[in-house]
């Protein structure tokens, strides 16, 4: 017991909701990367995070 207490409360920056719309196929984190996603129609397409971006992509035809 030193009584010094190590300062390790670091904030977890947790992104707004806004920002998390989606969820990647493979792992299901927050995908910043859409694939046949159209506005216009509404389509969601598929979506992806950045390591798992060639992956997904090859999932779409
Ligand atoms: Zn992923």
């Amino acid at each position: 017991m030193t009584g010094f207490a190590p300062q390790t409360t670091k904030a977890k920056a947790a992104p707004p909701a806004a920002l998390i719309a989606h969820i990647c196929r493979v792992c299901g984190g927050p995908a910043s990367f859409g694939f046949g996603v159209s506005v216009r129609t509404g389509r969601e397409g598929r979506w992806s995070c950045l390591p798992h971006r060639t992956e997904v992509e090859r999932m779409v035809s």
